[in-house]
């Protein structure tokens, strides 16, 4: 989707239902359903403001089990931007160019790209399929959402707290 800005009159608002499978442009990452949302796009004489809020769902990898699943993905896009005009800008202030959103001098704004960052935001670093997904074991590979594999597990507690461990389990006996 794209606004045309510069046909917005000052004070003028346009809201507009946003309903677009969004291309991720990114490897391992492909967005195959629609993002759907409002937003909203108000004019001032030096400030263009976008809010939207939008919900999709995205095919992920966990990063424990490596299997895939669905995550509900839901963005909050709130950016404002600094559209010109004659007097310069004030101290600390964005124009056009200073936002990784295409903003371009037609002043037509990609909503679709700005879609595409806050969604690439949303993702979490390492997507978890479930909060209590147990991964793979770390000796024969097996995801142990599925199986218990009997492998003895291995050894991650700093070995100068091992006393405190065993009189740990000495005592719940
Ligand atoms: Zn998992
Ligand atoms: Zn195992």
């Amino acid at each position: 989707m794209r606004i045309d800005v510069a046909a917005l009159e000052i004070g003028q608002v346009r809201r507009a239902a946003f309903d677009e499978v969004v291309d991720s442009k990114t490897e391992d990452l492909a967005f195959d359903t629609p993002v759907r949302g409002n937003v909203e796009v108000d004019r001032t004489a030096q400030t263009l403001r976008l809010k939207g809020h939008l919900a999709t769902t995205a095919p992920l990898m966990c990063g424990r089990c490596l299997t895939q699943f669905r995550q509900d993905l839901a963005i909050a896009v709130e950016e404002e931007f600094l559209v010109g005009g004659s007097t310069a800008p004030r101290e600390g202030a964005l124009r056009p160019e200073d936002f990784v959103f295409p903003l371009g001098p037609d002043l037509v704004l990609d909503v679709t790209e700005a879609v595409r960052q806050h969604l690439l935001l949303a993702v979490p670093m390492v997507p978890v399929c479930r909060p209590d997904c147990r991964g793979l074991c770390p000796r024969c590979g097996k995801n142990l959402n599925a199986q218990d594999c009997g492998c003895e597990p291995v050894e991650t507690i700093d070995p100068r707290l091992a006393p405190l461990r065993d009189l740990k389990d000495t005592r719940r006996e």
